[in-house]
């Protein structure tokens, strides 16, 4: 498994610093969970910020939490590399607490032709919420803007927009200026974790007449 795409080093930063909604803070726990390259790059950005907050004179942040958490998500990811793909011991350790009876178990909710969606929380804030999307092979989402950030994480198939090719591991983390239509690879379904601040706003006027329907 190779992840070409990561989260923004500010998005990492405020994971570290505990100051994510649930949604977000889930996404960027299950895509560490799964790339050693991640849990690396969030190392490193916290040696510059603890370097950075001892020059400043700031207290240093307490670390024993943080390092028994990072041993938790090394464990995980060998299992994740081990497990073979497409089973529920496939799901990474953040993330089963939301799916309690396995990928099998989601009660998805059709939002359009190939596409559903599955809601699995809110954040504290009653306005992020964490989701499963699911896109059939050869299928696009519709093109769409964003309220807010929009994080989201390959958890099996791919997708393909103008950023490039988003497979298994991979994180798309885009902010309210971006717009983008993914399209599905051909092939098995794109299922997708994503956390979302706001509600996306689709382009087309029949997608927007539709989406209040969906709720979406
Ligand atoms: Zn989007």
């Amino acid at each position: 498994m190779t992840i070409n795409h990561h989260p923004d080093p500010a998005t990492l930063m405020a994971f570290s610093a505990g100051a994510l909604e649930e949604p977000y803070a889930t996404v960027i726990a299950t895509h560490l969970a799964m790339s050693e390259a991640g849990r690396r790059a969030l190392r490193q950005l916290e040696t510059i910020g603890g370097a950075l907050l001892e020059t400043e004179g700031a207290a240093p942040m307490a670390s024993g939490a943080l390092d028994r958490l990072m041993d938790r998500l090394d464990d995980d990811a060998e299992t994740a590399v081990i497990a073979p793909a497409a089973n529920d011991n496939d799901i990474p350790l953040p993330l089963r607490r939301y799916l309690p009876g396995g990928m099998e178990a989601v009660r998805w909710k059709w939002t359009g032709p190939g596409v559903a969606t599955a809601d699995l929380a809110w954040g504290r804030d009653g306005k992020s919420r964490l989701m499963l999307l699911r896109v059939a092979g050869g299928r696009q989402v519709p093109e769409h803007g964003h309220g807010g950030q929009e994080l989201t994480l390959i958890l099996s198939g791919a997708y393909r927009d103008r950023f490039g090719l988003f497979a298994r591991g991979d994180i798309a983390d885009h902010d309210e200026d971006v717009e983008h239509q993914p399209i599905a690879e051909p092939g098995p379904d794109c299922i997708c974790l994503v956390a979302v601040d706001a509600r996306l706003t689709f382009r087309g006027r029949l997608m927007r007449a539709l989406q209040p329907l969906f709720g979406i």
